[in-house]
């Protein structure tokens, strides 16, 4: 029994997968423009049935950005985002297509069937579910997708449209895929990127090395102090991934650089961790060296259990145990739209199907959670629109700017 919802998805299974088959075959690598416009295409034909209509944002380095929306008559606006770009290079659907591997327990691979189409398939079921019952909160709730191309190099284009849109919005659900164990996400931590260069003075190396000023023995302290910063029982990870210095052996190297990447789960410690990148660059490791640092924290961190966050996943959960599911929510090192979006309104990650190793060949869901995150998708909409808490919103926490 159940929700009508219930039923009338078990019935859609096979029509769904073939839907994901037909969005995973067509390419979409990120700067494959052509390809991901030509998966937008798809997408728009469901979309208007269900009497959602587009607004688009034209790019010219990345495919085209859509809002689609459908008003309902109630106060409510749920925005849902999901990034319909993949890592992978176009050629790569046609030289591993979709497949389904049975066994004990049935999988789907292919590029991109994880990250994230499975989660854009899903939601549009649950969308369906709604509109052919007839559902209350089909009616009610104004529903909102944006759909981006440039999510996997970080959404340098498309982040402001959609904080623009969580403005407007009740709450956001985010269709990135279920953690391994069907987990939501629930936080996830903060992402920067910074660039360490540290100029010395070039000399002989056998006939004048007391002249130089090696640029690279300077930086090989500061990597030091600043692999010395990651804290793992806090979760502040430092990591010196790139390093270049230096021209030849036999010349002391008058220029080095460093990229740096930073995690953390709070904003408070991602500002003490900047604040300790600016001393060991200005900390004179050796006399007659200068240093320069660059860059920020382009994901801000999404912290573990926002009031926001949980009031949703009580929601979730809510919807999960109508059908046997004990659902749970948990927070995740890599970033999402989802950082970008918390702040401005109560935000909830992880809607698409359960599955593991994003970004590889070896990427596949749990075929089954195709439909069983559509149902809940589906029934948590219906309990998000009937539910009457109104969530706080962190920017009403903070003070305001005065004007
Ligand atoms: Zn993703």
């Amino acid at each position: 029994m159940g929700s009508p919802l219930f039923a009338w998805l078990d019935a859609r299974e096979a029509e769904a997968v073939r839907t994901l088959e037909a969005l995973v075959n067509q390419d979409s690598g990120t700067y494959d423009r052509d390809e991901v416009n030509r998966l937008a295409e798809m997408l728009a034909e469901p979309l208007r049935q269900l009497g959602f209509e587009p607004t688009r944002f034209p790019q010219e380095k990345y495919g085209d950005h859509w809002l689609w929306e459908k008003r309902g008559t109630g106060p409510k606006r749920l925005l849902c985002v999901s990034h319909i770009d993949t890592v992978f290079a176009k050629g790569t659907a046609k030289a591993r297509p979709f497949s389904i591997i049975r066994g004990e327990r049935t999988r789907a691979m292919g590029p991109g069937v994880l990250d994230m189409k499975g989660g854009i398939v899903s939601l549009l079921y649950a969308f369906r579910a709604l509109q052919t019952t007839e559902s209350r909160a089909w009616r009610e709730a104004t529903l909102a997708w944006f759909l981006n191309t440039d999510e996997e190099v970080l959404s340098p284009t498309s982040r402001p449209h959609i904080r623009a849109e969580a403005e407007r919005s009740t709450s956001v659900a985010v269709t990135e895929p279920a953690r391994v164990g069907g987990e939501y996400v629930i936080g996830r931590k903060g992402a920067g990127k910074y660039f360490l260069e540290v100029l010395g003075k070039a000399a002989h190396a056998g006939n004048q090395p007391e002249v130089g000023r090696s640029a690279v023995w300077a930086m090989a302290q500061k990597i030091c102090a600043l692999h010395a910063m990651t804290d793992l029982a806090e979760g502040t990870t430092v990591n010196v991934g790139l390093v270049r210095g230096g021209e030849r052996s036999n010349v002391v190297a008058d220029r080095c650089d460093a990229e740096i990447d930073l995690r953390a789960w709070t904003p408070e410690s991602a500002a003490r961790a900047e604040a300790r990148f600016r001393e060991i660059a200005a900390h004179p490791h050796l006399e007659g060296t200068t240093a320069r640092l660059r860059g920020d924290m382009n994901f801000p961190p999404w912290p573990p259990e926002d009031r926001g966050t949980m009031a949703l996943l009580a929601l979730v959960q809510a919807a999960g145990r109508e059908l046997g599911l004990a659902l749970r929510g948990i927070p995740t090192g890599g970033g999402s739209d989802g950082n970008h979006v918390w702040q401005v309104a109560p935000t909830i990650d992880g809607f698409g199907p359960q599955g593991t190793f994003a970004h590889s060949p070896d990427e596949y869901i749990e075929l089954p959670t195709l439909i069983e995150r559509a149902k809940v998708t589906a029934r948590f909409i219906e309990l998000w629109e009937l539910s009457t808490e109104r969530v706080e919103r962190p920017r009403d926490r903070s003070p305001r700017p005065s004007r």
